[in-house]
């Protein structure tokens, strides 16, 4: 039978466990905060709380576990998480790079950046934004092929000087089947070739239709090699973020997005997971892919120690015993049992899949984004 502790349950919905007792001893049932419940009492207590529930898994194992979603009253605006795509060559990288440096800490001494799969820019204005810096980017691809998804707005490159390319058009497809907004950065505009309002028409046989053209895309015109209007990208990101209105509820225990894992030579295994809700903390114990381990650093990625990663922050995991697969979930749990519980119930997930001879779909999209 699904069942959860209430100790969980309130965890899950950043209750007092006292005041789910309460609720629980007015329907008449005596628990304990170690004790658990079925899953029917623990939906009604959901609702009381004013949360809905959804219950996503067709496991006993599972519920509780990323099924209680916020209200409204807990959430907080988070920073927005960017991915960027387009055609081989149009400057996705040249992008990434140019726009961290755009961190206010970018030139500070000791701001070593590391690559984790993922940074997190601050700008002047305090305002921040996520974006995911993977090579081959196995995580959109393996979370689209799971139908989850850690981008909240795509920047489509296309470069001034070739236009809409295959591959930019693919992009196009899959930010689409994403539901992600799309902002096209038209880069290169700095060489003599460059012709961006031919770019802004060849969109219009994709449904693109920028806001010069009466639609409602918004384009910046940049350079990745020059720095021009990096700003001005940044702006058009924010803008995109605030109409979307991200939130999340940074006061519950944390769940996210494996990025990236790894073996590291010095500090064993590495998980650069995307927080998505809750907050991360040194000492939490999370259930990452189908590993698990307690948390005993996070390392930002300006390789520095941090007690803690709010909503949106991505962030190192040292101290899971495994290495967790691209595009998987992380949650942290309550305690160990239960991690070793999940942890088995996923690995055993995982060899049934490859008994059936089923593995994550991998597309043109890796080299898209590559
Ligand atoms: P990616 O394959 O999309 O990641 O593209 P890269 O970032 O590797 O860039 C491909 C080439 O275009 C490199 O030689 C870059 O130096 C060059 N490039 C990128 N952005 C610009 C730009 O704004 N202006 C010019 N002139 N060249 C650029
Ligand atoms: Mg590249």
């Amino acid at each position: 039978p699904e069942t959860i502790t209430v100790q969980e349950l309130a965890n899950r919905m950043a209750a007092r466990q006292g005041e789910v007792i309460k609720s629980l001893m007015k329907m008449g049932v005596m628990a304990t905060v170690t004790q658990s419940i079925d899953a029917d009492t623990a939906q009604l207590i959901v609702e009381e709380f004013g949360h809905r529930v959804r219950r996503v898994s067709e496991s006993d194992v599972e519920i509780g576990i990323q099924g209680v979603e916020d209200i409204e009253d807990d959430m907080t605006s988070r920073p927005p998480v960017v991915t960027i795509m387009g055609h081989v060559d149009h400057g996705k990288t040249s992008l990434l790079d140019a726009l961290r440096t755009t961190d206010i800490a970018a030139g500070e001494a000791g701001g070593i950046t590391q690559h984790i799969g993922a940074y997190q820019v601050k700008l002047a204005s305090g305002a921040k934004i996520t974006f995911i810096d993977t090579p081959g980017h196995e995580a959109f691809t393996a979370m689209r092929a799971r139908g989850a998804s850690v981008t909240d707005v795509v920047v489509l490159v296309v470069a001034a000087d070739d236009g809409v390319m295959p591959q930019t058009a693919e992009a196009i497809k899959h930010a689409k089947a994403a539901n992600a907004p799309i902002i096209v950065a038209i880069n290169k505009i700095d060489k003599p070739g460059a012709n961006a309002d031919r770019v802004r028409q060849e969109l219009l046989s994709y449904e693109l239709v920028v806001e010069s053209m009466g639609g409602d895309v918004q384009d910046v015109e940049v350079s990745a090699l020059k720095r021009t209007n990096l700003d001005k990208l940044e702006e058009a990101i924010l803008l995109q973020a605030e109409i979307l209105d991200l939130k999340a509820n940074p006061e519950r225990a944390a769940e996210g997005a494996v990025i990236e894992g790894r073996l590291d030579r010095g500090r064993g295994p590495v998980s650069t997971v995307l927080v998505q809700k809750g907050t991360l903390r040194k000492g939490d114990i999370v259930v990452a892919g189908a590993e698990w381990g307690r948390v005993r650093a996070l390392v930002d990625d300006r390789n520095r120690q941090v007690s803690d990663a709010p909503p949106s922050m991505p962030v190192e995991i040292l101290g899971i015993a495994g290495v967790p697969e691209a595009g998987s979930s992380f949650v942290v749990v309550e305690n160990e049992n239960r991690a070793r519980e999940i942890s088995e119930f996923r690995q055993r997930k995982i060899k049934e899949h490859a008994a059936a001879g089923k593995t994550a779909a991998r597309g043109t999209l890796d080299q898209m984004l590559a």
